[in-house]
C-alpha cells in the first residue's frame, strides 16, 4: 500500500496511507539517499510502500518512492551529515519579518541560494504588516525592489489582522510548500489564520516551551482543508545545502547564473577577475550589492550571519 510520510520524530514516522488511514510507522532495512550522506532516510513528503503489522494499526515502510526534490539542514554534529528535512516540494516559502524578529538579507539569500540548489522554486512573505512604521515600510520597499528585480515572488501580509491572507491561501492551493523562518515571524499564526483547524500553538503560549520545540519533530506536514499540503519547519533555525562547490555557488544566483558565461575567464570566481561580467553588472548597479555581499560570505562559508 503506498503511503505520503506526513510526520518524522527520527524513528517513527507518521504514514497517510491510501486508503486514507494514518500509521504509525517505522523502517526497515536500508534507504538511500544518492550522493549524500543523510542521518535519516526517510522525511516528511516522502512518498513509501507500507506493509501493515499484524495489529493492523502500525506499518513498516518497505520501500522510498523516487523524489523529485528534498530540502536539507546540515546536520547538527557531524558536518557532512544532512538531515532531510522534507521531500517532493513544489515551493518553498520564507516568511520574513523586519522588526521582531529581524531577518537580514544574509539570511534571505541563504535560503534562496539553497531553494536554488534544490531546484525547488521560492519566494518571500512578509509578515507583520501591521507594525510597519514609514520608515518600516522605506526598508520593507527596499528589500522588496531586490528581490522583484530578480524575479522572486513576494507577498506582504499581516497574519494577525488577516490582511492580505487570502492571496496566500491562493498561493498554497493545491501544492506542496514548505514554509520557514527565525522563529516569531509568525509562521503559526500564519497557518492558523489560513487553517482555522489546524489550531498551531503560537509563541504565546507558555507551554510552547524551547524543549518542546526541539524535539526531533523536524518537519509536520499539515493538509490544508482548501486543497494543498504545507510543511512546517517548527524549531529548524535554517535549511541549508552540503558540499556546495565553491564554483558552482553563483549558479544559485539566478542573477549571476545568466553573466557567467560573458566572464573572461571560464574559471572566474567573479571576485577579482578581469574581464569579469558579474562584477561590471555589480558595478554598473545591475546585481544587488547585497546580493553580491551573500554570494561573497557563502563562497568565503561564512555562515553565522542573523
Ligand atoms: P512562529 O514562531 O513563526 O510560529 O511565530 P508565531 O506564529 O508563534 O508568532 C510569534 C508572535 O508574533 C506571536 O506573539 C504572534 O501573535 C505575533 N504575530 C504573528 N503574526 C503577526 C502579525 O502579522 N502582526 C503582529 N503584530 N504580530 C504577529
Ligand atoms: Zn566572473
Amino acid at each position: 500500500m503506498r503511503g505520503l510520510v506526513t510526520k518524522s520524530t527520527g524513528s517513527w514516522y507518521e504514514v497517510l496511507a491510501e486508503n486514507g488511514s494514518n500509521y504509525k510507522s517505522r523502517i526497515k532495512g536500508k534507504f538511500r539517499t544518492k550522493d549524500i550522506k543523510t542521518t535519516n532516510p526517510i522525511a516528511v513528503g516522502d512518498w513509501v510502500d507500507l506493509s501493515l503489522e499484524p495489529d493492523q494499526d502500525t506499518a513498516i515502510i518497505t520501500q522510498l518512492h523516487e523524489r523529485k526534490n528534498y530540502i536539507i539542514r546540515k546536520s547538527v554534529n557531524l558536518s557532512k551529515q544532512a538531515q532531510i528535512i522534507a521531500a517532493n516540494l513544489d515551493q518553498a516559502y520564507l516568511v520574513v519579518t523586519l522588526a521582531s524578529p529581524f531577518t537580514s538579507l544574509g539570511f534571505i539569500d541563504r535560503f534562496l541560494v539553497t531553494a536554488e540548489a534544490y531546484d525547488v522554486p521560492a519566494g518571500l512573505i512578509f509578515n507583520k504588516l501591521d507594525l510597519f512604521s514609514d520608515e518600516g515600510l522605506a526598508v520593507l520597499r527596499d528589500y522588496e525592489s531586490i528581490y522583484q528585480t530578480i524575479n522572486y515572488p513576494y507577498y506582504e501580509v499581516s497574519a494577525l489582522e488577516g490582511t492580505n491572507t487570502d492571496a496566500i491561501k491562493e498561493l498554497f492551493k493545491d501544492k506542496t510548500t514548505l514554509i520557514s523562518g527565525h522563529s516569531g515571524v509568525g509562521k503559526s499564526t500564519l497557518i492558523n489564520a489560513i487553517h482555522p483547524e489546524a489550531k498551531l500553538r503560537t509563541a504565546d503560549i507558555s507551554d510552547w516551551s524551547d524543549k518542546g520545540r526541539h524535539t526531533t519533530t523536524f518537519a509536520e506536514m499539515i493538509m490544508l482543508p482548501f486543497g494543498g499540503r504545507l510543511i512546517d519547519t517548527p524549531g529548524i533555525r535554517e535549511l541549508g545545502v552540503i558540499d556546495i562547490e565553491q564554483q558552482e555557488l553563483s549558479h544559485f544566483f539566478p542573477e549571476m547564473r545568466e553573466l557567467i558565461n560573458n566572464c573572461r575567464f571560464n574559471d572566474c570566481r567573479h571576485i577579482n577577475e578581469p574581464g569579469c561580467a558579474v562584477l561590471t553588472a555589480l558595478h554598473q548597479g545591475y546585481i544587488a550589492s547585497s546580493r553580491y555581499e551573500s554570494y561573497l560570505s557563502i563562497y568565503h562559508g561564512n555562515d553565522t550571519r542573523a
